[in-house]
């Protein structure tokens, strides 16, 4: 028999996230061994529930959830979310430029395949959260990097993103605040990359799905507030600002200018036909949360939960020999540099399955976000202190014994 083959678009298609070293863990799981898992920005499983309300909220209109509702969500939902779109200053959108999609990552894909044909490019941080890159490829296009600066707090670099700019330029890609750096943009930042894109005319696509989880008062830009005539597509949802990634609940708002993306606007109409609508429970939490309490900033404050493993994960890393992380003003992730004399790795993914064989800790390696050299990787903060204690601990162990080989 022929052997079944998958699909070459998937060729270029990667999500180390959940990729072999996952796997890996899973099967020392079932054979018995505790693993810490420092590797998904999942919060519930470390106790960072969805708020009570947005919850009985759910349970409340089930019995009216039963059909599918409007391609693009429910009114009340995105009525809501356009309510959030004027909190944060983007101008002109209205009920009908919102998308609500199964989390973020749907109307990821989406987008991207609503809008390239082979060989469009389209400029994706690295490090990325690798889902851009691999939605570009799957969609056919070419995803360039554009390098963000450690050494700037891991801004993005605008000179590289001038230099990569070429005619099949498309899109650019602006994930802020940054998974998996921890970076907030400031606006003067944001607004030069505006003029990069009004120059060029290149679509800016925003990922600000952790726009709430905001560290020592500062305070979210979004880049569409600065761009009311270039157009923008930005991304928020549920999963994280409200700890219920599971309800798979997240939107899409496209500002702008939005009279020449007509035809650009029908295809994001006919995929979001084609998936008949999003999952409808999920969408009734969507004005209980934008509306209610709002609790992420309790676990944000100092003192808070989030902020406290913050800062003793990121003390703790800057603490072990040759390892340098700059500090997180946001999200949920830590993206420590590994000095290379120190720690002269050559593929980066079996260092971090020998960290998981010998220490049960799992982490996720640099190049599952795109990053070029195998020098990083990335730490979730979510479990409490003492498992967080105990993992850093096990991981400065392992990079003792590296050290000494
Ligand atoms: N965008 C970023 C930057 C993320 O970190 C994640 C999840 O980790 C997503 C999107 C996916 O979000 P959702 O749960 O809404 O699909």
């Amino acid at each position: 028999m022929q052997p079944v083959m998958k699909s070459a678009k998937l060729a270029n298609v990667c999500y180390d996230i959940r990729g072999p070293v996952l796997a890996r863990a899973r099967q020392m799981e079932e054979e018995g061994h505790r693993i810490i898992k420092l590797n998904i920005g999942n919060p519930a499983p470390f106790g960072f529930v969805a708020p009570e309300e947005i919850i009985q909220d759910v349970i409340l209109n089930l019995p009216e959830a039963s059909g599918y509702s409007d391609s693009k969500g429910l009114f009340a939902a995105r009525k809501a979310i356009m309510h959030y779109t004027q909190e944060k200053n983007i101008p002109g959108v209205q009920v009908e430029d919102i998308y609500i999609g199964n989390g973020v990552s749907e109307l990821i894909v989406m987008a991207m395949n609503a809008l390239l044909d082979a060989g469009d490019e389209v400029l994706v941080p690295a490090p990325d959260y690798p889902l851009w890159t691999a939605a570009v490829s799957l969609s056919g296009g070419t995803a360039t990097h554009y390098m963000c600066d450690e050494g700037a707090g891991w801004q993005p670099d605008l000179d590289d993103i001038r230099s990569k700019i070429n005619s099949r330029t498309r899109a650019i890609v602006i994930i802020n605040p940054n998974n998996p750096t921890g970076a907030l943009y400031p606006a003067e930042l944001l607004k030069e990359i505006v003029e990069i894109a009004r120059q060029h005319q290149l679509i800016i696509y925003a990922d600000e799905i952790y726009d709430k989880v905001l560290y020592d008062g500062a305070t979210h830009t979004s880049i569409a507030s600065l761009a009311g005539d270039v157009l923008c597509i930005t991304f928020n949802g549920l999963s994280k600002n409200y700890r219920a990634a599971g309800f798979r609940a997240g939107w899409l708002v496209v500002s702008g200018e939005k009279r020449h993306a007509q035809d650009y606007i029908e295809g994001l109409n006919m995929l979001a036909s084609m998936r008949l609508c999003a999952n409808v429970p999920a969408q009734f939490g969507i004005q209980t949360a934008l509306g209610g309490y709002q609790s992420i900033n309790d676990l944000v404050a100092p003192g808070g939960r989030l902020c406290r493993q913050r800062d003793l994960a990121w003390r703790m890393l800057n603490d072990m020999p040759g390892v340098s992380c700059v500090k997180p003003q946001a999200a949920m992730y830590l993206f420590p540099r590994l000095d290379p004399q120190m720690y002269p790795i050559d593929d980066d993914q079996r260092f971090i399955l020998e960290l998981l064989e010998q220490e049960r800790v799992l982490l996720v390696q640099g190049s599952g976000f795109n990053w070029p050299t195998p020098d990083h990787f990335r730490v979730v903060f979510l479990p409490n202190v003492d498992d967080l204690t105990e993992a850093l601990g096990r991981v400065a162990r392992f990079l003792d014994g590296y050290r000494k080989r």
